[in-house]
Formats: structure tokens, C-alpha cells, sequence
């Protein structure tokens, strides 16, 4: 992998503003899924990458993530098609990478609502023509035997997926490294500044990069923007809190959203617990002991109430643009300088990456990204 110190090229190459796709020299701000997937997907096309990241490599909420493939849950049509596409996409690229160390295919029980809540979310998914199965208490027993109670109804979502969001950015960065990408961990991207000829310098904390265009998937902290970008995406950025656990025998198979814990297990045994407790989490809130309610209530739901030990608490911000909805295309009066910035990321990388890269080297711009243009905000 070639790992760079310092990104200083103060050279001028010639190349700035050539409408060029073969040798586009790309610059991506921020390491996590996002852009880790851009960057793949930007060297498939040919393009030259570097991908900048002020901390390690690999993401910060990419590193706070439940991780859950879905498109279960999509306030609009445009936004179920997108996260329906990105499953494919997802599974995908995990065949194509080799990701099954660190993204499990198990499908989703669902039971986190009842009543006629439970019978909405049925009624849209199956509308939507979404893989979606209404299972009895023997079906969901004969599904998760170590499930010491089962719910009357559960709703089954076979495509779904979960992903270790870092190792899977870490394992794409590593490929794209592989294959002469320039990966830069610690160094900030402060400022941008127009080159002759329509690229971009972009300025970090060791030096000076000339490039053609500028992503910027810096996540959650795309609110607070760049200097010389003009503008910045609003935001609502939510804090949220991911549990791990050791490794415990028990087995589970399937993503588990019960209506007090979201449960998974990794292959190892270890499992990721989300706290149900979903908006914001209270920032002055007693982490360690709401971590235990969560470990107690895993403990509760298996059969013999195993001893669940904690591993880890990891507190994330979750990137939320201000009306909730992915922010992926050109920034408003930015001539080539993109970003690409969501909840749901994890879901979402795989596709966005491949849409962005296309758009950008092949001028293509795809349907279902529509709806989600910065421009919106302005
Ligand atoms: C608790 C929690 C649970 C979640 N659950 C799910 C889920 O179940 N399913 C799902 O799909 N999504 C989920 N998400 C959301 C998902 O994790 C994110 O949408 C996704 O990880 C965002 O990836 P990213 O690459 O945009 O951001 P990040 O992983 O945060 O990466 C952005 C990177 O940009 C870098 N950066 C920022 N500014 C600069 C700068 N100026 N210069 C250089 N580098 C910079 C940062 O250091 C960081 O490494 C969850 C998030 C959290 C926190």
C-alpha cells in the first residue's frame, strides 16, 4: 500500500482543467466508507486518487457504526430505490473484494413495532415490492432457536446485510493503494483554492495538492466546510452509542431490531449491540450505565441468559444532512468540487462511490440521485 507523509506537489503538472477521464487526477477528503468507496470506484474508471483524512485511515462514524444493509426503512420512494440499489451494490462489491470478514448476509427479524405499526411497515415494504416475510412465533423460533422468547410476528427481510463499516473502508483503501492510489492519513485538508485552467490546489497540514476535482466525504464534519468552498451543507448531525460485546458462544442469525435492543453478531462471535433509544443521544447522559442496560437487555432475550461481557463502547456522530436525506453531487458554485454526505452510509458507500465516480469521469448522472443534489439547500 503507498501510504503517503506528505501530500506537498506544488509542481504544476500541465493537467489542471483538461476535460480529461483516463488520467483526472481526483483528491477525496475523508477516509471513511464514503470515501473509500469514491475512491475505488474513481481508480476503476482510471482516474489517478488521492484520499486525505485529518485522523487514521478508515472513518470516524465508519468506526461508530451499527452497520445495517437496508432498505427497509425510507421515508420516500426515490430514497427506497436508492437504498435498494445500494444492497445490490454492497453485495456486489463484497463478492468482488472478498469482504466476508467483515460483512454478514444474514437477513433481518424485525419486530421493533407491533400492532399496527408492525402491519404499516408490512403493508410498505410489500408495496414497495421490497423481500419482505411476515414470520409466526414457530417460524421465528425455528430461525433463532437461542431466542429464549420469540414475538407473536416478525417481519423478515432476506437480503439484508451488516457491515464493520472501518474494516470494510480500511480494506477498500488498502486495494485502492494497492493499485497506486495515494492514501494520507493525518493530514487535514484546511482550504481550496482554483488553479489556471479549472482544477483545484487543495491545501493541507503538509503541503499543497494540484488535482482536477475535489470529493469531499468528510461526514459529519461537512457542516463545518472548507475555506475557499463559499459554502456549507446544513446540518443535524445525531450522537449515537454502538456496544460490543466479547465473543459469547450463543449463536444468533440474523440482524435482531426487537423493540428494546438492535443485535447482531459478528463472525467472531462478538456482538454489536445499537441503542434503540434512536434521535440523539442525551450528550449528558450516563454512557456507562446505559451500555449495561443494553448488554442486560441482550442477556434477557437468549436462552440460559448467557454471560454477555462488554468489549466496548464506542460513541459515533452520525452525519445527518438537515432534512435527513443523502447529499451526494456538485457543490453549489463550485465547479468540480463534490461531496458526498449521509446517514446510512454504510448502506449507502458502495452505490454512491460507483454513482459519483460516473458522474464526474463519465459525465453519466443516474436518475436515482436526483432527489439528493447539495443544490437543494441553497
Ligand atoms: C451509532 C451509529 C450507528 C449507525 N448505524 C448505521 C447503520 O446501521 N446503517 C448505516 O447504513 N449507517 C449507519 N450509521 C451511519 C454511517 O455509519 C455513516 O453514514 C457512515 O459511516 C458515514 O461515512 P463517511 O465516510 O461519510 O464518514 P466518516 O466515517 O465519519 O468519515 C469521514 C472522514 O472525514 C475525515 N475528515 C473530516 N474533515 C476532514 C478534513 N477537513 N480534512 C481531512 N479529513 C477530514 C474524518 O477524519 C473522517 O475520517 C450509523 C452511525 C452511527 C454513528
Amino acid at each position: 500500500m503507498r501510504t503517503c507523509h506528505d501530500c506537498s506537489q506544488t509542481e504544476s503538472t500541465g493537467k489542471e482543467g483538461q476535460d480529461m477521464a483516463a488520467a483526472a487526477r481526483v483528491v477525496i477528503v475523508g477516509s471513511g466508507i464514503i470515501g473509500a468507496s469514491t475512491a475505488l470506484a474513481c481508480q476503476d474508471l482510471g482516474a489517478e486518487v488521492t484520499i486525505l483524512d485529518q485522523g487514521p485511515l478508515g472513518g470516524l462514524a465508519s468506526a461508530n457504526s451499527f452497520g445495517w444493509i437496508n432498505a427497509s426503512f425510507a421515508e420516500t420512494q426515490a430514497y427506497f430505490e436508492l437504498r435498494q440499489e445500494a444492497v445490490e451494490a454492497f453485495r456486489t462489491l463484497g463478492q468482488r473484494l472478498e469482504l466476508q470478514a467483515h460483512v454478514i448476509w444474514p437477513g433481518t427479524l424485525w419486530w421493533e413495532d407491533a400492532g399496527q405499526d408492525f402491519e404499516a411497515q408490512f403493508a410498505s415494504l410489500t408495496l414497495r415490492g421490497y423481500a419482505a416475510l411476515r414470520l409466526d412465533r414457530d417460524e421465528i423460533a425455528a430461525r433463532e432457536p437461542n431466542l429464549r422468547e420469540c414475538p407473536d410476528h416478525a417481519l423478515f427481510t432476506p437480503m439484508e446485510g451488516a457491515a464493520q463499516a472501518q474494516s470494510v473502508a480500511q480494506t477498500l483503501l488498502a486495494h485502492v493503494g494497492k493499485r497506486g492510489g495515494r492514501l494520507c492519513a493525518e493530514q487535514a485538508v484546511h482550504a481550496l483554492r482554483p488553479s489556471a485552467g479549472g482544477g483545484y490546489i487543495v491545501q493541507t497540514s503538509t503541503g499543497d495538492l494540484p488535482c482536477d476535482f475535489v470529493i469531499l466525504a468528510t461526514g459529519a464534519a461537512a457542516h463545518r466546510g472548507l475555506t475557499g468552498l463559499g459554502w456549507t451543507l446544513p446540518m443535524a448531525n445525531k450522537r449515537g452509542m454502538i456496544v460490543q460485546t466479547k465473543p459469547v458462544q450463543t449463536r444468533i442469525h440474523h440482524i435482531l431490531m426487537t423493540p428494546d435492543v438492535h443485535f447482531r453478531q459478528n463472525p467472531d462471535g462478538s456482538l454489536v449491540a445499537g441503542e434503540i433509544f434512536s434521535g440523539d443521544l442525551d450528550r449528558s447522559g450516563d454512557v456507562p450505565a446505559l451500555a449495561e442496560t443494553v448488554i442486560a437487555r441482550i442477556r434477557q432475550k437468549l436462552r440460559g441468559q448467557p454471560d454477555v461481557q462488554l468489549a466496548e463502547v464506542k460513541l459515533g456522530e452520525r452525519p445527518v444532512p438537515l432534512d435527513g436525506l443523502p447529499v451526494v453531487g456538485a457543490v453549489p458554485g463550485a465547479p468540480r468540487i463534490f461531496m458526498a454526505v449521509m446517514h446510512s452510509g454504510v448502506t449507502l458507500g458502495p452505490l454512491v462511490g460507483q454513482l459519483l465516480a460516473e458522474e464526474i469521469l463519465h459525465g453519466r448522472s443516474s436518475p436515482l440521485l436526483s432527489s439528493f443534489r447539495p443544490a437543494r439547500f441553497v
